[in-house]
C-alpha cells in the first residue's frame, strides 16, 4: 500500500516532464525537492527555514541534482517564480527534530494555493500531504479541506487520498488537477 507522500510522488511522476517548471512549497530536509529535482532541472523549493536549505543542499549534493532553493515563505511565490507552473507539492506541518513552533499557517498555505492555482498549466497538479496531529494542524487541516472542496467541478479534479484505520491522526492526501 502506498503512503500519502508515496501517492503524491507516483502521481507527479506521471505529470511532469523534463524542463517542467514546479515547485516544492515545503523544503524541510529536501525530500521532496530531490524526488522533483530528478524529473525536471526546474525546481523552485521555499521554506522559512535557514536549517531547511543547509539539508536539502546536501541532500541534493550527494545525488548530484539541482534546484533553486529559496529562503522565504511560499505565500511569496510571486516574487521568484514568473513562468507558468506544471505541479507543486506541499507537506504542512512542522520539520521533525526541529523547532516545532515553526509549522505552516492556514493563512500563507491558503495565499500559496490561491497564487498556484492561478499559475498553474492545465493538467497540472497540486498536492497538499497533510499532517495535522500538532497544535494548529486541525485549523489548517479544516482550511486547506474547506479551500480544495470549493474548487469549481468544471475546472478542477480533487480527489483525497486518507487511511480509514488508523488510530491517532495519520497524514493524508488532497491530489488537485487542473482540467
Ligand atoms: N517536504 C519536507 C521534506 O521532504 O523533508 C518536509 C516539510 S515539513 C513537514 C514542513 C516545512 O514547512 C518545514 O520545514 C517548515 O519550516 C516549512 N514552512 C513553514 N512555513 C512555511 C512557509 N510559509 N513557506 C515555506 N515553508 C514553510
Amino acid at each position: 500500500m502506498l503512503r500519502p507522500v508515496e501517492m503524491a510522488h507516483q502521481m507527479l511522476s506521471k505529470t511532469i516532464k523534463p524542463g517542467d517548471v514546479v515547485v516544492d512549497a515545503t523544503m524541510g530536509n529536501g525530500w521532496d525537492t530531490a524526488f522533483l529535482a530528478n524529473l525536471t532541472d526546474n525546481v523552485y523549493a521555499f521554506d522559512v527555514q535557514k536549517e531547511a536549505l543547509i539539508s536539502t543542499q546536501a541532500l541534493l549534493q550527494e545525488k548530484n541534482l539541482e534546484a533553486k532553493l529559496i529562503l522565504d515563505g511560499h505565500e511569496t511565490i510571486d516574487k521568484y517564480v514568473s513562468d507558468s507552473v506544471k505541479a507543486a507539492i506541499f507537506n504542512l506541518g512542522y520539520l521533525p527534530r526541529t523547532d516545532k513552533s515553526i509549522i505552516t499557517r492556514p493563512s500563507t498555505t491558503l495565499r500559496a494555493l490561491d497564487i498556484l492555482k492561478d499559475k498553474l498549466l492545465p493538467h497540472g497538479q497540486i498536492m497538499l500531504v497533510v499532517y495535522y496531529g500538532h497544535e494548529g494542524g486541525q485549523r489548517e487541516k479544516d482550511a486547506v479541506l474547506d479551500w480544495a472542496s470549493t474548487l469549481p467541478q468544471a475546472q478542477w479534479h480533487v480527489m483525497k487520498y486518507e487511511p480509514l484505520n488508523q488510530i491517532h491522526t495519520p497524514p493524508f492526501l488532497i491530489c488537485i488537477e487542473k482540467r
